[in-house]
This record gives structure tokens, C-alpha cells and sequence, in this order.
């Protein structure tokens, strides 16, 4: 069941890649694993999952100690990181898509640099205003800006590396209504490349198991999709 359900959202993300003109090899999948077990998580690496992703840390740890290291398989933490935690993101996961706060940042960069390698990191921008979600504020474009001095920040810190943007578009069973959250995250991406040239601002995490080929569309490079290949997440 995983086996095809991975199998049938790889094709769809190629043909809708294709159909846009762009180069399906330039879109990453990160499956969402969340809510399940060691076992499912398994059964997706051995149909070819590359990239595996979790929004919480404990949970993240189990799995990540269960799979071991012999599976090349990297694990992307996507969910709201407690500063507490920072220590044990930079341990075990290779990319954080959720990077939300200054405060985390500062901490992600002491942990990277004890640990002796720099972090790739997305910082998770809330283009919706609506207030369950985390990340930057940047739902109203004239107040961007005001995020300069953060980003600034952020791209001073050596040991952790922006390479884009990620955001979550407000739940809908409407692929459409997601378009325009994300063609916000692109015009916010240019925004900050025109700012920061130096930093590449190459990768926009966005699209999930409703709206993927829609954000393929829209210029997503990394979809995070769950439910659509792993199946509906028992209760939490
Ligand atoms: C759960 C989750 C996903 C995957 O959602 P699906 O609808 O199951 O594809 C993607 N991104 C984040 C941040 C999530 O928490």
C-alpha cells in the first residue's frame, strides 16, 4: 500500500513537474511521517523515500534510532522546535524547514558548531496571519521589511545556513485555495534574495498530500507530503 501510494505521488509530481516546464529532478520530496510507526517508516525508505520528515522531536528520536544509521535516508525535522529541544535537532536531523525565532536560531548555531557541522535551515513564514501558526509574520507585504533585521540576523549566524523559505498554506479541502499563500512565499523569497544576493534563497518548502501539484506550479522545490503516501496519521 505504501510501496504504491509512494510509488503514484513520485509520477504525479513528474508529470506536473513536465507539464510546467521544470525539471522534475529539481523538486524534492520529504514524506512525512508523523503518527506512525517504525515499521511504515520503513516500508516508505525501502520503496525509495530519500528523505523522511517529522514534526516532533521525541518521537523523531525513537524512529531515527529504530531505523539506524545503515539506511541513507535523511531526516528532515519540519514542526515547531521548543528551544529546549535545539540540541537534539542538530544532533539527529540534517535540515529544519521550521526555523521560527531568533532565540532558536542563536541556539541551533552554538549546538551546530559544538557538533562540527553547519545546519541547513528554512525559515517558516506565516503568509496567512492566521494565529495558530507559527513563523515570521508576513501576511501583509508592505510590512516585510520589518523583517530585514531579523533575516539579517539569522544570515550572520556561521554555523546555520539559510536556504529558503517554508510555509502552510490554512487548511482546505480546496487544492486552489492554497495558490495564493504560495505564490506570497515566492514574491517574499525575491524579496529577500533582492536584500541578501549572497544568500541563495533557492528552496521553497511548500505543498502537502492536497496541494503539491499546485505548488509544483507555484515553484515549490520541496514537498512535504503525509497522508497521501503514508496513509490517514492515527489520533495523536
Ligand atoms: C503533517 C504535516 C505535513 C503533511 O501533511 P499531509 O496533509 O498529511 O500531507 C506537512 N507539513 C507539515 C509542517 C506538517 O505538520
Amino acid at each position: 500500500m505504501i510501496n504504491q501510494n509512494y510509488k503514484r505521488v513520485i509520477e504525479r509530481i513528474n508529470q506536473k513537474a513536465v507539464s510546467v516546464g521544470r525539471d522534475p529532478g529539481a523538486i524534492k520530496l520529504v514524506v512525512v511521517t508523523k503518527g506512525h510507526p517504525v515499521e511504515a517508516v520503513e516500508s516508505v525508505i525501502a520503496a525509495g523515500a530519500t528523505i523522511v520528515g517529522e514534526n516532533y522531536v521525541e518521537e523523531a528520536l525513537t524512529k531515527i534510532g529504530a531505523v539506524g544509521d545503515t539506511t541513507p535516508v535523511e531526516w528532515h525535522m519540519i514542526g515547531h522546535v521548543q528551544s529546549r529541544k535545539a540540541r537534539a535537532v542538530c544532533e539527529s536531523f540534517s535540515y529544519l524547514h521550521s526555523l521560527d525565532s531568533l532565540k532558536l536560531a542563536r541556539r541551533l548555531d552554538r549546538f551546530s558548531r559544538e557538533n562540527g557541522h553547519i545546519l541547513p535551515v528554512l525559515l517558516e513564514c506565516n503568509v496567512s496571519g492566521e494565529e495558530s501558526k507559527h513563523g515570521w509574520a508576513a501576511w501583509q507585504e508592505e510590512k516585510w521589511p520589518e523583517l530585514l533585521p531579523d533575516v539579517e540576523q539569522l544570515l550572520a549566524l556561521p554555523n546555520i545556513q539559510v536556504k529558503g523559505l517554508m510555509t502552510m498554506p490554512p487548511y482546505s479541502e480546496t487544492p486552489e485555495h492554497s495558490r495564493p499563500y504560495f505564490q506570497v512565499l515566492m514574491a517574499l523569497s525575491s524579496f529577500f534574495a533582492d536584500h541578501y544576493p549572497q544568500t541563495d534563497w533557492e528552496e521553497l518548502s511548500m505543498g502537502m498530500s492536497t496541494d503539491f501539484e499546485i505548488s509544483i506550479e507555484e515553484g515549490a522545490t520541496m514537498l512535504r507530503v503525509g497522508t497521501e503516501i503514508m496513509g490517514p496519521r492515527p489520533p495523536r
